[in-house]
């Protein structure tokens, strides 16, 4: 990221800036133009993207997939995401998979 100081500089924030999203959602740090020597905060909020990530639960998908017997297809199309995804959560709660033809999926 490149940040433009009052005085023209352009001032780099370093490539090796690693924001730990295990830890904090909020990183805060210091930079110093080269040009002027004027110090800079910068804060930068990172948030994960606000998806419905519901079929990662293992009672929707129970519900949807078994009791009302949607396809991967379906249930990727109403959440936004791909059939292998809901395959591979699927996969990961050990939720018996349909193998209706082999289709697409
Ligand atoms: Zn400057």
């Amino acid at each position: 990221m490149l940040i433009e100081c009052r005085c023209s500089t352009v001032c780099s924030i370093g490539d090796d800036l690693l924001i730990d999203l295990r830890n904090q959602v909020f990183h805060e740090y210091q930079i110093t133009c080269p040009g002027c020597y004027e110090v800079y905060d910068v804060g930068m909020k990172v948030t994960p993207h606000t998806k419905d990530y519901g079929y990662r639960d293992k009672d929707t998908l129970v519900d949807l997939y078994v009791h009302r017997e949607y396809s991967m297809q379906e249930i990727a199309d109403k959440y936004g995401a791909t059939p292998m995804t809901i395959h591979n959560w699927l996969t990961k709660h050990e939720i018996p998979t349909r193998t209706t033809g082999r289709s697409s999926v």
